[in-house]
């Protein structure tokens, strides 16, 4: 293709971003343009020369030629923040498979009309000053001010647009009692009081222990030398955090901005606080509540420099800071920094292009890295830190497994097996609290036996069968498909089926069980409103409860010194999800579990129950030996050339008709074969998608996979070009998804 047209997105602080302007490529600039080039054009009727970035060329143009206009120049070396975020986004595209539109909406904040106010709350000041300005405002007769303060004198906080209308003022009177000092107007309600109770707090910062001070040490020297990406593997409790407050306090130190990425549910009033408490004012906090209108607020304050820590999910990684210095990325194996909207990245991977544009360093922490990040590590692409033991006295928990089988066999039904039954009677008894886990991933319909753990899986796939509602057991990476089974193929028992328990059955069965001790119950139906999961948390932290019972959700990164006992209650519910990371998922599950108990001064314990106690996964969590797993793990993905020992991609189609969907998916795979004769990249598929229907949209999925990524990466840009040109593909959505 001639690149004779552009694309131009221009003025990209704005809506415009919506929408990309054509202009011509005069023959001079042809060479030197890119996508993402930095190029200025003139603009709207008067035409001023305003600055752009090209996001895609065109041969051809719809438009009559004398309304096109060229292109000025090509801004040479433009070296802005802007620049490099374009060329990220052009990277994005390419990598994950998306249009510059996509990719650019991604990594740069649009400025929507939002309604700006509504998310915005207010903060009284104190008493005291309050008053004394109401007694002026009696003396001025300034009635509107006086009904402000008299509604606000009942709240610690308010939302501004409830505080309009029960005042019945309008914005410009909430602005002056601002400027007066008597009000604060805050955009970041959920986090404004932790700051303030953090203000409040004058602990010194942590002193790192020594294993810490040599982690530290290790990867500044890193920094110094190859500044390879650096996996900080250190164990549950070893103090990743206090590492990485001083490796943010040296990045700071050199004038540079510092990103930390965390899964958002482990944003806690303590991880907050921990970081006011070291940055003060420079650090922000994002999370995923904050209205678009607050998002691009905070982007613009990093932009402008008045912040220069952004701590938040995902999408934090795309502030705009100037010198950029440091990315910091928590939990790592999280699967919520890979991005289910297109262009669906993975953050890690990005992260690390980002620091590789902007000359920043990467730290990847966890206690259970993802095989991708360990496998790196092992090979010398990364630099591998270790921290191997608790902060403080805090010992790794004594963990107990539990045979499910047995206790069935012996006349026990219940979910709670009787060594889990005594070692809670023993934690209650000593007022120490209890965390209970159920695993409800994989839930919705893998069928094991209850007798012998059996769990019925494809022929073709070494992954578990899912029953569908047609009755039919089915296979969702080949499609393979056989009738369903009422008695266990291996052993005859006719307990065998989707195990269906969840979270609010053992709440009840605690209760009667229990019937004392407070339980406290988290999941995705508990934690709905907007205080959410922090509210549950801290209620559980404050000692209202002695149980907490949860979803996978309560395992994340939450310190509580008085839970001695951690109960896994199926640790193997994961290990039958349909995905070649199933036993990944439930070493992490378990690890991350068990790593809760005993972090105060009082020794931990677990409980895990399962039906397959000798499967390495869970021998492996238990003793929180990752070596271990990680050896056994690698030499089934090697046999399978799973990830990482290769790269995969999903292609994913799906439309509102069923015929049309596998008619289009058939063709794709039929042209995979024309691209790719050899079969260098092992195509499978296409099959029906885990869920095979959402809302009306029929879904299926072909997987390619091979060594190199960049195969895949090509063959997805034939793909695409492929179902541009062909009429075809009209109702049919098509996107991929990479492993990384
Ligand atoms: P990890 O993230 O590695 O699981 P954390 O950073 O949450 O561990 O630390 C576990 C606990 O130990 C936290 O309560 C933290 O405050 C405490 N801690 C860790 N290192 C230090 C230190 N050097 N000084 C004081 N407290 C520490
Ligand atoms: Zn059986
Ligand atoms: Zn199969």
């Amino acid at each position: 293709m001639k690149k004779l047209y552009a694309d131009v997105i221009v003025d990209i602080s704005h809506e415009r971003l919506d929408r990309p302007f054509v202009y011509r490529v005069p023959e001079l600039l042809r060479e030197e343009i890119r996508e993402g080039s930095a190029v200025k054009v003139p603009f709207g009727r008067s035409g001023r020369v305003i600055g752009g970035y090209v996001v895609a060329f065109h041969d051809r143009c719809e438009l009559e030629d004398e309304k096109v206009r060229d292109i000025a120049e090509v801004a040479a070396g433009a070296e802005t923040a802007e620049a490099r975020m374009v060329a990220l986004a052009a990277w994005m595209s390419r990598q994950y498979g998306s249009t510059m539109i996509q990719a650019m909406k991604t990594v740069i904040p649009v400025r929507k009309t939002y309604q700006a106010e509504v998310r915005k709350t207010v903060v009284p000041a104190e008493r005291e000053k309050t008053d004394e300005y109401l007694a002026l405002c009696e003396k001025k007769n300034w009635k509107a001010r006086k009904r402000v303060i008299t509604v606000l004198a009942d709240h610690q906080e308010m939302s501004l647009q409830t505080l309009m209308s029960e005042a019945n003022v309008t914005l410009p009177v909430i602005r002056e009692l601002e400027k007066a000092g008597i009000l604060r107007i805050t955009a970041f309600s959920d986090f404004r009081h932790l700051i303030a109770d953090a203000d409040n707090e004058t602990c010194p910062p942590d002193v790192l222990t020594k294993e810490q001070e040599e982690a530290k040490n290790q990867i500044l020297r890193e920094w110094e030398g190859d500044d390879r990406p650096v996996l900080l593997h250190g164990v549950t409790g070893s103090g990743k955090t206090s590492v990485y407050l001083e490796l943010v306090a040296q990045t700071l130190a050199c004038g540079r901005q510092a990103i930390v990425l965390i899964p958002e549910i482990a944003l806690t009033r303590q991880t907050v606080i921990r970081f006011v408490r070291r940055f003060g004012g420079r650090v922000s906090f994002m999370h995923s509540r904050l209205s678009g209108g607050e998002r691009y607020d905070q982007m613009k304050a990093a932009k402008a420099g008045q912040i220069s820590v952004m701590v938040g999910p995902r999408s934090a990684l795309f502030v705009p800071f100037s010198n950029l210095g440091l990315i910091i990325i928590d939990e790592e194996h999280e699967e919520t920094y890979h991005s289910e909207m297109v262009p669906r990245y993975h953050a890690r991977e990005t992260a690390i292009k980002r620091a590789e544009l902007e000359g920043a360093h990467v730290v990847l922490g966890s206690a259970t890295p993802s095989l991708i990040t360990a496998d790196r590590a092992e090979s010398g692409a990364y630099r591998k830190v270790m921290l191997t033991s608790r902060y403080g006295e805090s010992e790794l928990p004594e963990t107990e497994i539990v045979d499910m089988r047995e206790e069935l066999q012996s006349g026990n039904r219940s979910m709670i097996s009787g060594l889990l039954r005594m070692r809670m009677e023993e934690a209650l008894a000593e007022h120490r609290q209890v965390m209970l886990f159920l695993n409800r991933r994989g839930y919705v319909g893998c069928i094991t036996c209850r007798s012998c753990g059996h769990v019925i899986r494809c022929p073709h796939c070494d992954v578990s069968l899912t029953r569908h509602r047609n009755g039919k057991l089915i296979c969702h990476y080949c499609g393979y498909e056989t009738d369903d089974v009422n008695k266990c193929p291996s052993c005859g028992s006719p307990y065998i089926g989707g195990i269906s328990v969840g979270t609010e059955q053992i709440e009840e069965l605690l209760r009667k069980e229990f019937p004392q001790a407070g339980v406290l119950r988290m999941d995705a139906d508990t934690t709905k409103g907007r205080e959410g999961h922090g509210a549950i948390l801290g209620q559980f932290s404050e000692g209202e409860a002695d149980i907490l019972v949860g979803t996978q959700m309560i395992v994340k990164g939450h310190d509580f010194p008085n839970v001695t006992l951690v109960g896994v209650l199926l640790a193997d519910l994961s290990l039958s999800d349909d995905d070649y990371r199933s036993s990944e998922r439930t070493y992490e599950l378990i690890a991350q579990a068990v790593g809760r108990a005993g972090r105060g001064k009082y020794r931990g314990r677990a409980v895990v129950q399962t039906y397959q106690p000798e499967h390495y996964a869970i021998v492996a969590g238990c003793r929180q030996n990752y070596e271990e797993f990680y050896r056994e793990e690698m030499i089934y993905r090697s046999v399978m050339e799973y990830p990482p020992c290769g790269c995969m991609a999903a292609i994913l189609g799906s439309a509102k008709d069923e015929g049309l969907l596998a008619v289009a998916m058939h063709y794709i795979r039929k042209y995979i074969e024309r691209i790719d004769p050899g079969n260098r990249m092992r195509t499978i598929g296409p099959a029906p998608q885990a869920v095979g229907k959402i809302r009306d949209y029929y879904r299926q999925v072909i997987y390619i996979r091979n060594r190199e990524r960049e195969l895949l990466v090509a063959a997805k840009d034939r793909i695409m070009e492929y179902i541009a040109l062909n009429p075809g593909f009209k109702d049919v959505r098509v996107q991929f998804d990479f492993n990384v």
